[in-house]
């Protein structure tokens, strides 16, 4: 078995271990940011910027592939 490393699009750590979109990663680091970081937060804007980024960018991928 190959272990990929990944450098994750936050906070930019390279970890093997996370949620990954279209090979974007997301280390479990920021992803428990990501869930705990309060609605009102500033940081919670700008993560959920990142997320939907790569799901608009996942959406057109898939979308092209559906063609
Ligand atoms: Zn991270």
């Amino acid at each position: 078995m190959i272990e990929q490393t990944h450098r994750c699009i936050f906070c930019g750590n390279i970890t093997i271990d996370g949620i990954q979109l279209r090979g974007r990663l997301i280390c479990s680091e920021c992803e428990q940011e990501l869930i705990n970081t309060q609605v009102d937060e500033p940081a919670y804007q700008s993560y959920k910027q990142g997320i939907k980024a790569i799901w608009k960018e996942a959406i057109t991928l898939d979308s092209r592939l559906n063609e």
